[in-house]
């Protein structure tokens, strides 16, 4: 622990933590290091851990890097942060985000951009970009994050680290704040394929306070095996050939395909019929959530009341206007317009059609094909600020990651080398649905 505090002290300026409990983690560590002594300590002792800012840890602050939270105390934990601690894992603080979990370079956070490590000049990839900045700086060990529709996937692979999504349904999100609930889900940042199966293991399973969870076995980590069969794995054509693909990034993709191929698996181009739906699908769908779930920051109930409100109505709307930053407000009336009574055939009804269709395409792909295989990212890690003024430009930054959370699929982000810059370059590995198993062990391939 003090080794980590010590690098999250002399990195302080890259902006990964919101808040680090250097007490607390002290004292825990104290305790974890009796029960290793005593021979009763948990699977995780001696982990140190870093979590989102949008994960409720009980009484201390959470904020999803919003000031509408400003000051907000949790008065419960996360499922999975009980988890974490029932396993004597050591939570060192809480990491700097896009606010609410939306975006794709953590450029939307009240507390200002996470750099990355590899360059500080570069943002850090979001929504959980201080997550994969603080494992890429040896901040901790691992980092919780959670991923709606890329955002652990996406700052993973501009960070060099191993983001993992499981299914939709793995993972409790019980206690994480909410943006886009039928997408949201947790995962981890890590360094290594094995850590991430390890927290697999802790933190998924059937959970009473998620009924959206399934009862499925969680394959425990013995059965993480690196796998050397041969497989059948599709990639997108689009990838290789598309002109907003970054030439680097292209090369990488092919000379893994071709590698792969070389021993012996096959490995087929496929075009996805709705490959121009998914981004706007993606983004009609978790706007309408999003709309709804932030309903309830009203100046009353949480956090930050403005002190120029001097009635109901005026708490409501200048607490709202004044605790919400741009994209967020962006997002709640985009979201509210789709949901209205006259819109709401002509897009919401319809964005959920072409998900379904969108969920059955990619299943039958994967009836035929192991994985599908596509870069993480179009390109690496792009400049602070460069992007930020065109909305439309990031979200289409998410073309690769948002087909496995329109779907509910588990799918990784490997980190394989840097480019001539000494960027990260991440390849994703999307699977079918629940089969975490096979690729967690087909993984280890790209490692
Ligand atoms: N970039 C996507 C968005 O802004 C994904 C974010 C996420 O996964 N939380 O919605």
């Amino acid at each position: 622990v003090q080794d980590y505090l010590q690098q999250i002290k002399a990195y302080a300026h890259l902006n990964v933590f919101n808040e680090v409990f250097e007490q607390d983690a002290l004292a825990s560590a104290k305790e974890v290091d009796a029960r290793i002594k005593a021979g009763n300590a948990g699977r995780l002792a001696g982990m140190v851990i870093s979590i989102k800012d949008n994960i409720c840890y009980k009484d201390h602050k959470v904020s999803a890097s919003s000031r509408i939270l400003e000051d907000f105390t949790s008065i419960y934990s996360a499922t999975i942060v009980e988890r974490l601690l029932a396993q004597d894992a050591i939570i060192i603080g809480r990491c700097n985000c896009d606010e609410f979990a939306m975006g794709a370079a953590n450029e939307n956070s009240f507390f200002g951009p996470v750099k990355n490590f590899a360059d500080e000049t570069k943002v850090s990839g979001g929504s959980s970009g201080g997550s994969a900045v603080a494992v890429q700086a040896n901040m901790c060990h691992a980092a919780i994050g959670t991923d709606t529709g890329g955002s652990v996937r996406q700052p993973a692979s501009f960070c060099g680290v191993v983001g993992f999504k499981p299914s939709y349904g793995r993972i409790s999100r019980y206690g994480i704040i909410s943006y886009a609930s039928s997408f949201d889900q947790v995962g981890t940042l890590t360094r290594s394929v094995e850590d991430a199966a390890l927290l697999f293991e802790i933190l998924a399973g059937a959970d009473e306070y998620d009924s959206t969870l399934s009862q499925k076995p969680v394959p425990p980590l013995a059965n993480f095996k690196s796998d050397t069969s041969k497989k059948k794995i599709a990639y997108l054509k689009e990838a290789i050939t598309s002109p907003g693909v970054d030439e680097e990034v292209k090369n990488k993709l092919s000379s893994y395909i071709d590698k792969l191929k070389a021993e012996g698996h096959v490995v087929e181009p496929i075009s996805f019929e709705y490959l121009d739906y998914l981004v706007p699908s993606y983004y009609i769908l978790a706007m309408a959530e999003a709309s709804s779930n932030l309903a309830r920051y009203d100046g009353v109930h949480y956090g930050y009341r403005s002190p120029n409100a001097t009635d109901l109505t005026s708490t409501y709307k200048i607490s709202r206007s004044e605790g919400f930053g741009k994209e967020v407000k962006r997002r709640i009336m985009l979201g509210t317009f789709v949901l209205s009574a006259g819109y709401y055939d002509a897009y919401y009804a319809k964005a959920q059609k072409v998900r379904k269709l969108i969920r059955d395409k990619t299943n039958e792909i994967l009836k035929e094909y192991d994985f599908i295989l596509t870069p993480t990212a179009p390109e690496p890690a792009f400049e602070i600020g460069k992007k930020e003024k065109d909305p439309v430009v990031t979200y289409l930054y998410d073309i690769f990651t948002v087909q496995a959370s329109l779907a509910g699929l588990p799918a990784i982000s490997l980190p394989v080398g840097n480019n001539t810059n000494g960027l990260p370059l991440g390849l994703q590995l999307l699977a079918g649905g629940f089969k975490e198993e096979d690729l967690l062990n087909f993984s280890e391939y790209f490692l």
